[in-house]
């Protein structure tokens, strides 16, 4: 049987990202992965509580690992704590990946949930630094391999172990 394989949903272009848009991955792409694996799909911000669209927010502080151990906060540009939603939505994907057995994730780059390696400054001046978001950081500290959509050949390739 096929691996199973967490997904952002936005990758699979549903339009769940904080714009209303999606960032879907090519077609064929997609259906490279299906092919390979079984898609478990979730967007965590959603899967938090958070609405769609929803005012974009960066973590101020620190990275993903420093929200969840309440060192550092998820903030919208006006201000607002988003911290717990995106606590709950980090909690819920490991949830979603433990049931279904995934040990890897195929997660969207930058993004404050579920960046691999870098995320926005927290000055929303565009500028981003290593870390990772919440989501990942999260996946990451359970041994949940986390991937971003630039690394999908390293993805691929790891069938072949
Ligand atoms: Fe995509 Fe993750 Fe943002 Fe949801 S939280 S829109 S899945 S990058």
């Amino acid at each position: 049987t096929r691996p199973t394989l967490l997904v952002s949903a936005c990758l699979l272009g549903q339009p769940v990202r904080y714009d209303g848009h999606s960032k879907g991955l090519p077609a064929t792409l997609r259906d490279t992965l299906a092919a390979r694996y079984r898609l478990v799909v979730i967007c965590p911000e959603v899967a938090g509580g958070l609405p769609t669209p929803r005012p974009a927010a960066e973590i101020h502080g620190g990275d993903g690992h420093a929200v969840l151990r309440r060192d550092a906060t998820v903030r919208t540009g006006a201000g607002g704590d988003v911290s717990a939603e995106f606590i709950a939505g980090a909690a819920q994907a490991l949830q979603l990946a433990q049931q279904h057995g995934c040990r890897i994730a195929l997660l969207k780059a930058n993004s404050p949930s579920c960046g691999n390696r870098q995320v926005y400054s927290g000055r929303f001046d565009g500028q981003l630094q290593d870390g990772q978001g919440v989501t990942a950081a999260l996946l990451g500290a359970h041994g949940i391999r986390v991937y971003n959509e630039t690394q999908l050949e390293l993805l691929l390739a790891k069938l072949a172990d």
